[in-house]
């Protein structure tokens, strides 16, 4: 398997030129671009990983899996999608053209960066509270107690962040984000920042293969059901305005975010972390979707 994952590697380093580090939020564009990694954490225990596997990243948009099971929980679905709805944009992640222009003014999903910032609104507690149970539900699923925000990448997103935070005053606007905005954005720009391994965002991907129970102790975290609706959204747009394409493609749910990581799973199988910070024009990591592509290729994983 080693082997196999390492061959994948080494062919696909090559679209790492095709991409670029992300210079909108300054900090991110300091990344190696060159780091490649992949690790993989099947339902039987075994875990697998090759190239820059515990090379660190910011978790940026992958962070919305999270915050969207979390909301799910202390809401419900019918209240949830009250505030966002469920179909994929065609735009790009921090577009805000449908906004306006489509009737009731609500985020087309909470994958896209307005519908995740809404969603974080509608997580309970105050703000810091907020926070803190996204990071201990980040702990739990990753079993890693070590996972924190950095802060370089933090402060550089809330500084540069006007664009989340045009949309942000234009949701509260609407009604559709809750409390105080600068507030939702500060825990919404504390959960992109929050550092990660692959190997952290398999152990994700794994806990939703696992229909939202942790493999370490059989503990049931998540309900099944938001579980299911968080990995459909992943289908459905988790890849922005290439979730076609990748759906085609690769055929399994995953998530990108521009810190360079995709966290992808095969339901009742396994997750997988990938990472290379270079981005494509879409802003997925421009080599790990050709690794996941090969991956799903080799093994047969599509859920199509
Ligand atoms: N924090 C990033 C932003 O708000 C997340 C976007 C992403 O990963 N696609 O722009």
């Amino acid at each position: 398997m080693k082997h196999k994952l390492k061959e994948i590697l080494d062919k696909n380093r090559c679209f790492i030129e095709a991409g670029n580090l992300p210079t909108y939020i300054p900090e991110l564009s300091k990344a190696n671009k060159n780091a490649l990694g992949i690790y993989i954490v099947d339902l039987n225990g075994e875990e697998y990983g090759e190239g820059d596997y515990e090379y660190p990243f910011t978790i940026q948009s992958i962070s919305k899996v999270i915050t969207l099971m979390l909301a799910l929980e202390d809401r419900g679905a019918e209240e949830i999608f009250k505030f966002v709805g469920m179909e994929p944009t065609g735009d790009s992640f921090n577009s805000m053209m449908k906004l306006e222009i489509v009737r009731p003014s609500r985020p087309f999903n909470p994958m896209i960066n307005a519908g995740a910032i809404a969603v974080t609104s509608l997580i309970n507690g105050s703000p810091e509270e907020k926070f803190q149970r996204i990071l201990t539900l980040f702990k739990k699923i990753t079993n890693n107690d070590s996972i924190k925000v950095n802060h370089e990448v933090y402060l550089s997103e809330k500084k540069t962040g006007d664009r989340n935070r045009a949309m942000a005053y234009f949701m509260r606007d609407v009604g559709v984000l809750q409390g105080d905005v600068e507030d939702n954005l500060d825990v919404y720009f504390r959960q992109c920042s929050l550092e990660v391994t692959c190997r952290d965002i398999a152990k994700i991907g794994a806990f939703l293969a696992n229909d939202g129970v942790l493999l370490q102790t059989g503990e049931r975290l998540i309900e099944a059901k938001n579980a299911k609706i968080a990995k459909t959204f992943m289908v459905t747009c988790g890849m922005y305005n290439a979730s076609g394409e990748f759906a085609i493609e690769v055929g399994i749910p995953a998530k990108s975010g521009v810190g360079g990581g995709i966290m992808a799973l095969v339901p009742g199988k396994m997750g997988i972390g990938v990472l290379g910070p270079a981005l494509d024009d879409k802003g997925n990591s421009s080599a790990g979707v050709q690794i996941l592509s090969d991956l799903s290729n080799l093994f047969n994983l599509s859920i199509f």
